[in-house]
């Protein structure tokens, strides 16, 4: 056999393994040198780049040569800084693109018993070893699987017979991506168009179950802004009369849930039905932190109300000093921030020109707030492609398991419905480490090295399986 063939690029499972385990320590130590990075979303102190060149640098050191920093501009937008890489082995081979983040969410410092920047290391009960510090999991891990499942499969061997596209964002967190409205506007840029493309930005149902997202929710926010008043008066001059901005506000935020289901009350949206495994109210207490005295809300299986159905919140609100520093003034002028998640296959317009109306309706004594959009995202669902099967077959023989959980995830990754359009016939690969111990977003995230292990493990069993014999010349 000729020394370049492509039959001697495909290693025996376990011997993938091995080099997957010998790599553990030293993806260990990247990802924690990572999460030292206060690569924080839409932060430009310290910048986005830094953290960008440093992964990019890793994956030229990982032998892709065109690994390098960029921008992206659609209209008057330029994206943050994004890590690329295009590696043609040849025109015939299977393309792969591989996507995570390296952007992280904001830390609230009152809430962590760890410092979110200084990862620090410790056992579970599970005898797992957990690394703490904002962006371990979401989606520090998930650039790192990409890494270390090329690091894998090249060790020395050279270049690989598969087309490499690499592409890493520093504003996934950041609740608009130039990216995403680029990509939807130009879904033919050849930058972005791969056979299969492995969204390392998604976990397990839990620690060790193999899992692939087939839904997303899509996202929707707002700002809402109430004014009644052209400054603050007090309230016992001018109290009676006049409506106070706030509790006018608040009159209608309570309107957006129904009061006695919990359920979202704004007429218009959609739902989606779809088998995902079940989630358990024990399971989903335990890892929402939910208070045993708070009874659950909604109508319908908690899978449903999590990955299918729409969810309103207040997340954001100005308008009122704080209480210790509050007087009796009444209200001029108050703002909410509303965050939606959407059901996988409701159109973000449809649900925002919905949650407009039903404001403009719900607000008193004719007032006429002003609603602003300020986020908005498609949801997704997994087409199936010719790959699926391999798919399947590297989780389980990552994790030595007999099933694979089809799950939904309620959070949003809009690109990922760009990257369907930019794909049609691709296969489409949610996966990652961000089990819901991790907690992504909350305080104290963390990821477990042996998801870590196994995931890139499945990473590189995958991308083994589709690379594909490349043409040998004759002679
Ligand atoms: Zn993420």
């Amino acid at each position: 056999m000729r020394p370049d063939s492509p039959m001697t690029m495909v290693l025996p499972e376990q011997q993938v393994r091995e080099r997957v385990h010998r790599l553990v320590p030293e993806l260990w130590g990247t990802l924690a040198d990572l999460v030292r990075h206060r690569s924080v979303a839409a932060n430009p102190d310290p910048p986005l780049a830094v953290t960008a060149h440093t992964i990019a640098k890793l994956f030229q050191q990982a032998g892709l040569s065109t690994a390098k920093v960029d921008t992206i501009t659609h209209g008057d937008k330029t994206s943050a800084p994004l890590v690329l890489a295009d590696e043609v082995a040849h025109p015939g081979v299977t393309t792969v693109l591989l996507y995570g983040h390296y952007d992280v969410q904001p830390a609230d410092l009152t809430q962590w018993t760890t410092k979110p920047f200084e990862p620090i290391e410790k056992m579970d009960e599970h005898h797992d070893m957990r690394l703490y510090g904002r962006g371990a999991a979401d989606d520090k891990s998930g650039v790192v699987m990409h890494l270390g499942a090329i690091k894998a499969l090249r060790g020395d061997r050279g270049q690989l017979p598969l087309n490499i596209k690499l592409v890493l964002e520093g504003e996934e967190e950041s609740g608009t991506s130039v990216l995403e409205r680029y990509l939807t506007a130009n879904p033919d840029d050849p930058r972005f168009q791969a056979d299969l493309v492995i969204i390392a930005d998604s976990g397990n149902v839990e620690r060790g179950a193999p899992t692939l997202t087939e839904t997303l929710r899509g996202i929707i926010a707002a700002d809402v802004v109430v004014e009644t008043l052209a400054a603050k008066v007090d309230s016992g001059m001018y109290g009676g009369p006049v409506p106070d901005a706030f509790m006018a506000l608040v009159q209608i935020l309570a309107t957006l849930q129904d009061r006695k289901t919990g359920d979202v009350a704004i007429a218009g949206l959609t739902q989606y039905d779809h088998t995902w495994p079940t989630v358990s109210e024990a399971t989903y207490r335990r890892d929402a932190g939910v208070l045993p005295a708070t009874s659950l809300i909604g109508s319908g299986t908690i899978a449903k109300l999590l990955y299918g159905k729409p969810s309103i919140n207040v997340v954001g609100l100005s308008g009122l000093p704080l209480v210790s520093g509050a007087q009796n003034l009444l209200c001029a002028k108050a703002k909410a921030k509303i965050s939606m998640r959407l059901a996988p296959d409701q159109d973000p317009d449809a649900a925002y020109a919905a949650l407009e109306a039903h404001i403009m309706a719900a607000a008193p004594w004719g007032l006429k707030p002003v609603v602003k959009r300020t986020a908005s995202g498609s949801g997704f669902i997994a087409a199936t492609g010719e790959h699926s099967k391999e798919i399947e077959r590297a989780l389980l023989e990552a994790y030595h398991a007999s099933t694979v959980a089809k799950a939904g995830q309620g959070g949003s990754i809009p690109l990922v419905n760009a990257f369907q359009v930019a794909n049609p016939d691709a296969d489409i690969v949610l996966w990652g480490c961000e089990e819901p111990v991790a907690h992504a977003h909350g305080a104290d995230e963390s990821v477990s090295q042996s998801e870590l292990e196994h995931m890139t493990l499945a990473e590189a069993l995958l991308l083994q399986s589709v690379m594909s014999p490349i043409p040998i010349q004759a002679g």
